[in-house]
């Protein structure tokens, strides 16, 4: 379970990225569903005033987030079907077999599943699992043998204070990179260790006691570790970088001799940790240099026995959610119902289900898309993304702050895009992972080291361009600057996205204007620093470069003044990379809209909307959701992606068409006036 230490792929949401037998085709869906669901509109509230809630107050209401979640919308809803129905149909009828071979994809996956049902075995089992890896954090006594060990564990995703990841390089993109990078904060990023309101102070205050619960029922004498576990969580967050800064490519970039990190810290032992994990190469991409200075100096400073107790930490919390049920469930009260919000665990065969899906996901995808995806989807995709990539064209030849220098350049940059549609077009054997019924932890162990070996394996190889980074069955979609390519799972190919049944309007609101976001990551603020072969490369003159930032630093601004709870603002900064690309998104798939209805007769009102609003009703539906406190200040916090409702409300000002649609005039709240809007694409 490599980290991805560079903030690279773009997704739609947010979402873990993929770690990543048969059935007869689907005929018919059982009932159409509706484009567009009226009664999911409130008409006592102007939708000039507020879109969202014009357009979905009546859905919100009609769907109160369930308490096994913490947010609850059109990605959730997909999610849940695509799980706790189809994938188990699809888990049941392989649990069923009787005559399954040792090493076959159906074994494993009934094998995996079992083991996580089987509760007694787990109970009695208790931390056991988690031995051999406790025996020799206690059998340390250097931060060089600290060094091994931790390298040890984080082969199967224990992370610790700086870590390693193996991706395509940067300047170099068809081949790939040893990458290092900070890591190893329980609460995930530093904002949490340093905000001074109320809320986050009271999460680090159940951390702490959290922290303390876990050693006690994990059995261990020293129950009040949790201060001094925190503390020093928060000294290393207060070197490490913001999520903000870390969306630099260029300062996150610096490529030195392997043995530079022995100079950087000379204290602790990269050799050793690089060795732990199999890992040899000459040289390696740094994120940033002077978090490793300070990281020597702070690991020097650190008694020992703190850093033996962190790493005991990070291994219990890492497989709580494996471990015997007190474990499990104080694993949830905290990073579930502190954090998010969540009210209850999923039923246990639920969590089974998407746990199995989390270790076997792509052999189950394949089982998955023969199923459930009609390959007639491929082509109707294969068709909006090529009118897309011409309304872009058209767009870029209109832009007025862009000079033709650049223009040629982004046309060379347009012209280069790939995409991939449904599922991969060859499958992994994964038949080497050693799955057993009664090995939860295990399981999860092998088949970490399996992507793990698969990683290291990749080092200064060429990028192997046709692999997927998320399985078919993922709802969501994500551009790769690296392969300058946009990919479409199966799972977001449904409705509300895309819906056979619905008039142009809603879907080109709904997965054009997806598609149209998915390119625009290829000239948002990260992905416009890629050149059309995916190298991290200017191919922007200077004058047009500063115009590109002035917009996008004028569209921070707009998103940061955005204020979504008391005291917690919208980060502009950290999601603008995102909201560019709603914008462009949008603003494509309109045009992409009027574009396929030249020379055609205006088509009909549908419910009373025209095509101009039904497209905008289309972009509110795929957003309509409900979410909790919590889970919003985690957002904020943590999340490059606006909360669903400002990525309503949040770009339509800015869209003249919008309030030509709906006839909004000047003062109405989601207007603004030509000097406040901004037109990047
Ligand atoms: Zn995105």
């Amino acid at each position: 379970m490599y980290k991805h230490f560079l903030v690279v792929a773009t997704t739609l949401v947010a979402g873990a990225a993929a770690f990543t037998g048969c059935a007869p085709k689907q005929e018919a869906k059982a009932e159409a569903v509706p484009a567009f669901d009226t009664a999911s509109l409130d008409r006592s509230i102007a939708p000039c005033e507020d879109f969202d809630a014009f357009a979905n107050a009546g859905w919100k209401k009609s769907n109160p987030i369930p308490g096994t979640e913490s947010r609850w919308g059109a990605f959730n809803v997909l999610d849940k079907e695509n799980k706790e129905v189809r994938l188990k149909g699809i888990i049941n009828e392989i649990v069923g077999k009787t005559d399954l071979k040792k090493g076959t994809e159906e074994q494993q996956i009934a094998d995996y599943y079992k083991s996580f049902l089987d509760s007694a075995t787990i109970e009695k089992r208790g931390v056991e699992p988690l031995k051999p890896y406790l025996d020799k954090i206690a059998a340390v006594t250097s931060l060089k043998e600290w060094a091994a060990v931790t390298g040890e564990m984080q082969k199967f995703g224990v992370p610790t204070v700086a870590g390693f990841g193996v991706e395509g390089d940067l300047k170099n993109s068809k081949i790939n990179a040893l990458y290092q990078g900070q890591d190893g904060l329980s609460l995930g990023e530093r904002s949490y260790y340093e905000r001074a309101d109320e809320s986050t102070e009271n999460v680090r205050k159940e951390f702490v006691q959290h922290i303390n619960k876990m050693f006690a029922l994990a059995g261990w004498s020293d129950t009040t570790a949790g201060k001094t576990i925190f503390e020093f969580e928060k000294k290393v967050a207060l070197l490490q970088l913001t999520n903000v800064e870390l969306r630099d490519p260029v300062k996150t970039y610096n490529k030195a001799a392997f043995a530079e990190l022995a100079t950087l810290m000379p204290d602790y032992d990269w050799t050793g940790f690089a060795t732990a994990q199999g890992i040899k190469s000459d040289s390696v991409i740094i994120q940033n240099k002077a978090y490793l200075s300070n990281l020597n100096k702070l690991l020097k400073a650190t008694p020992l026995e703190t850093l033996k107790t962190y790493s005991r930490w990070q291994l219990l919390t890492h497989f709580a959610g494996f471990l015997p049920k007190p474990l499990d469930d104080e694993d949830f009260r905290f990073f579930a119902t502190v954090m998010r919000g969540t009210k209850a665990q999923r039923p246990r065969v639920d969590r089974a289900i998407r746990s199995t899906d989390g270790i076997m996901g792509m052999p189950l995808g394949k089982l998955f898309v023969k199923k459930y995806f009609p390959e007639s989807s491929k082509e109707k995709v294969s068709e909006m993304i090529e009118n897309v990539r011409t309304v872009y064209g058209e767009r870029v030849d209109q832009l007025s702050w862009m000079g033709k220098e650049t223009k040629e350049m982004a046309h060379k940059k347009l012209k280069a895009f790939t995409y991939k549609i449904g599922y991969p077009d060859k499958w992994k054997d994964y038949s080497s992972i050693d799955i057993q019924g009664d090995k939860l932890v295990e399981n999860v162990i092998n088949a970490a080291l399996y992507k793990h070996n698969e990683n290291i394996a990749k080092i200064g190889k060429d990028v192997d361009r046709k692999e997927w980074l998320m399985t078919p069955q993922t709802v969501n979609a994500y551009y790769n600057p690296l392969n300058n390519e946009i990919v479409f799972p199966a799972g977001i190919l449904q409705p509300p996205f895309f819906n056979a049944d619905a008039d142009d309007a809603i879907n080109y609101g709904g997965i054009i204007a997806v598609i149209g976001h998915e390119f625009t990551h290829g000239f948002d603020d990260q992905g416009s620093q890629f050149d059309a072969e995916g190298n991290l490369k200017n191919w922007w003159t200077e004058e047009d470069r500063k115009r590109f930032d002035t917009l996008a630093g004028k569209y921070i601004n707009y998103f940061s003044g955005i204020e979504v709870l008391p005291g917690f603002k919208v980060n502009g900064a950290l999601t603008i990379g995102e909201n560019i690309a709603d914008l462009g998104g949008l603003t494509l798939a309109y045009y992409a809209l009027k574009k396929s209805l030249e020379g055609k007769a205006e088509p009909p009102l549908v419910d009373g909307y025209n095509w101009k609003q039904r497209f905008f009703l289309g972009w509110a539906q795929v957003w309509h959701a409900n979410i909790t406190e919590a889970a919003l200040r985690n957002q904020i916090q943590t999340d490059p992606h606006s909360p669903a409702r400002e990525r309503i409300n949040g770009p339509l000002p800015h869209l003249k068409e919008f309030s030509e649609a709906w006839g909004c005039k000047p003062g109405d709240k989601m207007v603004l006036g030509d000097s406040a809007r901004v037109v990047i694409w």
